[in-house]
């Protein structure tokens, strides 16, 4: 038997309160038990997500969630304008092009922000925009993108709707959808609410609704006018998944028992002791000082070693999975994550493990300096 630690974000660590939820016997979903829980959710992501915006809760991974806004905010020929730095980013201009919309990509290198300010030019170029799509929490590159700032720029244009893909932000960083004038906002149940993969939630704003009343996109499944009704009478339009929904109504009660604050505050806490832990080693941080999230910490291999053995051999030999990169990063970084169901200790393990690989592949520092830096980060509490 080795024991093992998921330290990827997403698909993240289930905690046994939850696990043991999702095994309760099946129950029907045209129940007052059913609809008690499927409300309660509701309620506990409206404290998670910071709205009282309708929040609509969809039996599909993340990326169905963000299909679901291009199908609903938009007509085909619409202009959208999206920001991308990484994988993700880059997923939400495909979805627009995929629905025939005129998406005008702001193209960042994944080791930079999305800047504000071009958001602000590209809208001043094309004011008949109707929408911005960015993402919050860029998964691929671990970097953060403003879009507080953002949707200050994207509220002055009363037909533009911003699209914010927050799936691994949501539970990891602030999010204020409604503070922020975030119109629709997204996050996964595989990601910081703990759960296993299948779930998505997100938020629609009265601007969001405005523009679903006009979109002509065709849309059936996704249809977030069936959502909102069915909401009106404490159910889902289709069958939900029931077991998702119970074990994220756990999710939430461990969330919210903590405070969103809280959760925040402590995954702030493990990013910095992963970025401690991992200079400390002498490695290098691919995520811009400007715009470093919580969520997943990726560094640069060290010059000299085998980038797909890191993982490799932590996986096989000491039971910690953490991720590659994607793409054009495959084997030149690697990313560790925390987020969601993650404590000090997590950490700890992780740079032990990583200290005995950079070891093994013959990487020159001094060992035990990246648990040390880490351990000073948690003393300081
Ligand atoms: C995981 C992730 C997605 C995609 O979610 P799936 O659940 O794999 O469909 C989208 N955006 C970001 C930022 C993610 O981290």
């Amino acid at each position: 038997m080795k024991k093992r630690y998921l330290m990827t974000p997403g698909p993240t660590p289930v905690p046994s309160e939850v696990l043991l939820a999702q095994a309760r016997p099946m129950i029907h979903h045209r129940t007052p038990d059913f609809s008690a829980i499927l409300m309660e959710s509701i309620a506990g992501l409206k404290q998670v997500f910071a709205t009282e915006n309708d929040v609509l809760v969809i039996a599909c991974s993340g990326t169905g969630a963000m299909e679901s806004a291009f199908a609903n905010c938009f007509c085909a020929g619409d202009t959208v304008i999206v920001g991308t730095n990484g994988k993700f980013g880059e997923r939400l201009a495909q979805i627009g092009r995929v629905y025939g919309l005129e998406v005008v990509e702001l193209a960042h290198e994944w080791n930079e922000v999305v800047k504000p300010d071009d958001i602000a030019r590209a809208l001043e170029e094309n004011p008949d925009a109707r929408g911005v799509a960015v993402c919050q929490s860029e998964t691929s590159s671990g970097v953060l993108n403003d879009v507080e700032a953002i949707g200050a720029i994207v509220a002055g244009y009363p037909d533009c709707v911003f699209i914010v893909d927050s799936i691994t932000g949501i539970g990891a960083v602030d999010c204020k959808t409604d503070e922020w004038e975030l119109d629709v906002v997204m996050t996964g149940s595989q990601k910081g609410l703990m759960l296993p993969p299948g779930l998505a939630a997100l938020t629609v704003s009265e601007k969001a609704w405005r523009a679903y009343e006009r979109s002509t996109l065709p849309k059936f499944y996704f249809d977030w006018g069936k959502y909102g009704k069915s909401l009106e009478k404490d159910t889902t339009p289709f069958t939900p998944s029931v077991s998702l929904i119970i074990g994220l109504s756990e999710a939430l009660k461990l969330m919210l028992d903590e405070g969103v604050e809280g959760v925040i505050a402590r995954h702030s806490r493990l990013a910095e002791a992963t970025r401690a832990g991992v200079t400390a080693l002498g490695l290098e941080l691919f995520a811009p000082p400007e715009g470093r999230g919580s969520a997943v910490t990726p560094v640069w291999v060290p010059e000299g070693v085998d980038g797909k053995a890191i993982v490799k051999i932590m996986k096989e030999k000491y039971g910690v999975t953490i991720a590659g990169g994607q793409e054009q990063y495959a084997g030149r970084i690697f990313r560790i994550g925390h987020l969601g169901y993650f404590g000090d200790f997590d950490i700890i393990t992780t740079l032990a493990a990583l200290e005995m690989t950079l070891a093994e592949l013959g990487y020159e520092f001094e060992r035990g300096a990246g648990i040390s830096a880490a351990e000073a980060v948690f003393m300081e509490g």
